[in-house]
């Protein structure tokens, strides 16, 4: 095992190296590059030839002992502990074919794992350094809900969510505003282009950021990609069989493919990665043609994969340099609609199992791999977030009614708070400031 810190560098080389504190807490390189590690820790031997069995703790903590330095054995085991308050369990569901489900923590999606673990890691940091942080999130609906859980209650962060006001669905707005503690929710009276102005506005405000740490959450942050590997991990503990493994990821910023792609990395066996998209499918095109044509994304029943412009293939491209390589590594296909309506229906009837919308996309490239490639290993199919989050699009299609879990009941329960806001900077401005300062 590798003893040497491991260092962080932009994809565009223009940054120096830094540690995984500064990458962290930056978010973006100077040099508008996405972080990543210089060398690649080897992992084999101490944990994926011995994987079999392990929790979700126990490899998270070996994983994250591998990638952050500064931070003794006994706090860094008792954060990645805290944060992984939940379990990735793996469902046979049919040929080979298996769904890892990562809804179970306090938002039902897979966000939860990256922003907790990011949210108790930033704290750490802040309290060390005694310093208030002030986390602005600029939100169309679940990257908002996922960081502000993640940062309830978490001392020395409190975290200021901008939404569009009536653009957000009823139960993502119930589990936007119904945090509290040091979580306030902004309901903007505009669009989510908008909120995100704002936030860009505070951002590049000097003056502003003498008075207040400011920092975002955003899905490019290292901090959320890390502890994304841990759930690879996780699925292939369940298996008896870990060679030749596939894992099938529905994608939109591609950043949950990519926290694979590290961990293979670091020696986890997989035979590929395979990536499904809706119509938003500039990767399928950017591997069939060879070009990457970015575009404004078209809305999609599956809509956290409704991403024109995918930031971390910026990423991908940096791990595998030649094409031939990276399609070695990556196969990926694209869904529309209605078959995406279709597959929720078909799993539904035929294997008794509920599909949401992303993962559905997940389930239907799977299927067409196997038969493309004639491959009979088995196809681990990554489940992005509980069906009950998108009842109001895979009811009708199952023509029955899904339960919701406690958490969701819980929030649609409390009463909203949250401040109304215009799209007046200075206002925004004055507001932060009073509130924070
Ligand atoms: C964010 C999200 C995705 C897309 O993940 P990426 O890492 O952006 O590719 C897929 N499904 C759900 C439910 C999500 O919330």
């Amino acid at each position: 095992m590798l003893k040497a810190e491991i260092q962080y560098h932009s994809t565009r080389g223009e940054a120096g190296d830094v540690n995984y504190w500064k990458a962290m807490m930056e978010g973006l390189a100077p040099d508008q590059g996405l972080y990543l590690p210089t060398q690649w820790p080897d992992l084999s031997e101490t944990l994926w030839n011995n994987i079999q069995g392990k929790s979700i703790q126990e490899i998270g903590r070996q994983i994250a002992r591998a990638f952050i330095s500064d931070i003794s054995d006994e706090k860094l085991d008792a954060l990645v502990t805290d944060a992984l308050s939940f379990d990735a369990p793996l469902r046979s569901l049919h040929d080979d074919l298996y769904v890892l489900e990562l809804f179970y923590g306090p938002t039902l999606a897979f966000k939860d794992f990256g922003a907790r673990f990011m949210a108790r890691l930033m704290s750490y940091q802040a309290l060390k350094n005694d310093q208030k942080m002030v986390i602005l999130v600029a939100t169309s609906g679940d990257t908002g809900s996922a960081v502000g859980q993640a940062f309830e209650g978490v001392e020395g962060i409190d975290v200021c969510l901008l939404y569009p006001s009536g653009k957000v669905s009823k139960l993502q707005e119930q589990q936007l505003t119904t945090i509290g503690n040091n979580v306030t929710a902004l309901e903007v009276d505009g669009t989510f282009d908008d909120c995100q102005k704002l936030v860009k506005d505070a951002f590049a405000d000097q003056d502003l950021r003498n008075q207040l740490v400011l920092s975002s959450a955003n899905s490019i942050n290292i901090g959320r990609l890390l502890p994304q590997m841990f759930y690879y991990g996780r699925a292939l503990a369940q298996l008896e069989e870990q060679t030749e493994v596939h894992f099938c990821v529905p994608s939109g910023n591609f950043g949950n493919l990519t926290a694979g792609m590290m961990a293979a990395k670091t020696g986890m066996p997989a035979r590929q990665f395979l990536a499904g998209t809706n119509v938003n499918d500039v990767v399928p095109e950017f591997l069939r043609e060879g070009t990457f044509t970015p575009r404004p994304s078209q809305n999609t029943i599956s809509s956290a994969m409704d991403v024109g412009n995918p930031s971390n293939l910026e990423r991908i491209r940096a791990l595998f340099t030649e094409m031939p390589l990276l399609k070695n590594h990556l196969w990926a296909t694209s869904f529309d609609d209605n078959q995406t309506r279709e597959a929720i229906a078909k799993v539904y009837q035929e294997a008794g199992y509920t599909l949401d919308p992303h993962t559905a996309v997940g389930y239907l490239t799977a299927q067409q791999y196997k038969q493309e490639e004639n491959c009979d290993h088995p196809i681990v199919i990554l489940s992005t977030a509980h069906p009950a989050k998108f009842s109001d699009i895979v009811e009708p299609v199952i023509d029955a009614n899904i339960e919701l879990p406690p958490a969701l009941k819980e929030s649609m329960s409390k009463d909203k708070k949250s401040i109304k806001a215009s799209t007046s900077y200075p206002a925004f401005k004055s507001f932060l400031l009073s509130e924070y300062v």
